[in-house]
Order: structure tokens, then sequence, then C-alpha cells
């Protein structure tokens, strides 16, 4: 478990939704359940943090929550970013997005959530080619 006091700033790809999380940040998660890994494109990597220390700045009025019965998921409807999510059991815990983050160095894996579900693509492999950038072809 990593555990800080520090407070953690992000915001989503245009800029428009700016958050700042006071609460310590615990429980580093992947999700590959069926609705996180299509609401992303592939599987959700949150930290969860205390929801009453989380503040959203949203100036241009471009976020919103899409609730799925289970959970919701808060993004910027300006560009799409998937910014937090929050089971309905635990309202008191949001999972922050951590490519959100403007610094995630402290993130750690705690947890993988629906392993079972994790598709072939995502299994780390050594004999595949690792490239610094994209594939130059
Ligand atoms: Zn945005
Ligand atoms: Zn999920």
């Amino acid at each position: 478990m990593t555990e800080t006091s520090v407070s953690h700033t992000g915001q989503c790809l245009c800029g428009d939704v700016n958050y700042r999380a006071a609460g310590a940040m615990t429980d580093v998660l992947h999700c590959h359940c069926e609705n996180c890994r299509r609401i992303t494109g592939n599987f959700v990597a949150a930290v969860r943090t205390p929801t009453a220390e989380l503040v959203v700045d949203d100036p241009e009025a471009q976020f919103r929550w899409i609730d799925l019965g289970f959970a919701a998921y808060g993004f910027c409807q300006a560009c799409g970013s998937t910014l937090f999510f929050r089971a309905t059991d635990r309202p008191d815990l949001t999972s922050v997005m951590i490519g959100t983050l403007d610094d995630a160095s402290h993130t750690q894996l705690h947890s993988v959530w629906f392993a079972g579900d994790v598709q072939p693509h995502n299994m780390l492999n050594d004999t595949v080619s690792h490239f610094a950038g994209n594939d130059p072809g």
C-alpha cells in the first residue's frame, strides 16, 4: 500500500477539468472488468482517495458523471478523458485515474481486479519488442 500526505493534482487532456486531492492515496488498483475496459478503451489504473478531500475545479462546466448503477465514472465532456470512478457502495472513496495525475511517481500497484478478464495483450512479456516511442515500422 502506498500512502502519502502530499496533495496531488491532475487534469483531463484539454485542461478544462482540474482536481486536487488532499487526502492520502492508497490501494492502487487495476480493474479489467468489461465496464472499465469499454469506458477507457483498455483497463482502469486508479488510486483511491477520500471523496471528501477531492476538489474538482470545473470553470467551463465540462465535468459530468455517468452513472452505471454499480459505479459512476467522471469525465470531461470537452475532451473525453475519464478522470474518476466511484463505486455506488463506497461513495466515501473516489478512484482517480492514474494517467490524469500530474505526478504519478508515488504510485505502486496494490491489486488487480477482475484478473480473470485480463486480455492477453495486457500481459507483460519480455519476449516481445519494446520501443521507447512508437513502433518505427
Ligand atoms: Zn477535458
Ligand atoms: Zn472495473
